[in-house]
């Protein structure tokens, strides 16, 4: 039986050749010329949304919305929240704060045009706001989002803010209106492990996972905030010569246990939209 509280599903909505692991391969001018798989992996993943009856948030990137406003409409139409993963998947702290501001308005103005609903969540490519960076929430905030989801309470080593809360906070200053949605983590011996999905949930076992989020729902009894790619159920993409041996394990291990896997991930938890399991009482 799944526990009763609901977790959100989240996507965030980028191509295999977007990920930032990827960036010192795949150059940015040549986006354009790869060989997508981004609609194909987005309807395969609503498809089972839609059989499982859950309901997710996409954090959509501008750049994929401009080329694929169809995707934009049937994640609409279907039910799921939309929401904004930037528009061209800088990190924000590779950005100063006029191209962040710019970065983030830009892909709010477009995901809103395609869809004609209003967009109030923001992820940041690779959880990327951080001690040195948390101004980006007060730009978030004046650019109109109610929420971001961007920081990944744990060390690693190409993010993480290991000692914010792990669990949803008003990061400004006198305003309960604007909340930060940390991606979930277990704490155990003094130490938040990763329990939000991503790479972690293709590397280790399945029985893992669901004993992770299992343990924040009824330990910290909290929602969880699961995350996963289009990329990751789709062993078929092209795979791009000469990564080094990390990128290359970390990108491809297991892809073809993500589909069934994350089946069972919905069968065996309540899952729901951000915005309906976090803004609710505060609207
Ligand atoms: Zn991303």
């Amino acid at each position: 039986m799944p526990i009763p509280i609901k977790n959100a599903l989240t996507i965030d909505v980028e191509d295999y050749f977007q990920v930032s692991a990827l960036a010192p391969y795949i150059d940015r001018d040549s986006w354009d010329r790869q060989p997508c798989r981004v609609e194909r992996n987005v309807n395969l993943i609503l498809g089972m949304l839609s059989t499982a009856h859950v309901k997710a948030t996409f954090f959509t990137l501008g750049w994929i919305a401009e080329r694929y406003p169809q995707i934009v409409k049937a994640i609409v139409a279907d039910g799921h929240e939309l929401a904004s993963h930037g528009y061209g998947h800088q990190r924000a702290s590779d950005q100063s704060p006029e191209e962040f501001k710019s970065d983030v308005t830009r892909a709010k103005g477009l995901l809103e045009d395609l869809s004609g609903h209003s967009v109030v969540g923001y992820r940041a490519p690779s959880f990327s706001i951080g001690e040195a960076n948390l101004w980006a929430l007060d730009t978030l905030r004046e650019c109109g989002y109610r929420y971001s989801s961007s920081i990944y309470p744990v060390r690693h080593d190409h993010y993480g803010m290991p000692n914010a809360p792990r669990f949803a906070f008003a990061p400004i200053k006198h305003d309960q209106e604007f909340v930060e949605l940390p991606a979930t983590t277990m704490r155990l011996l003094g130490r938040n492990f990763p329990a939000a999905g991503g790479g972690y949930f293709r590397l280790l076992p399945y029985a893992c996972s669901r004993w992770l989020l299992r343990q924040v729902n009824r330990t910290d009894r909290q929602p969880a905030i699961f995350y996963l790619h289009p990329w990751e159920i789709d062993p078929e993409q092209p795979r791009p010569k000469g990564l080094d041996a990390k990128t290359r394990f970390r990108h491809y291990v297991n892809l073809r246990h993500t589909e069934p896997r994350l089946r069972r991930l919905m069968a065996d938890f309540n899952w729901g939209r951000v915005d309906q399991i976090f803004l609710r009482s505060r609207a």
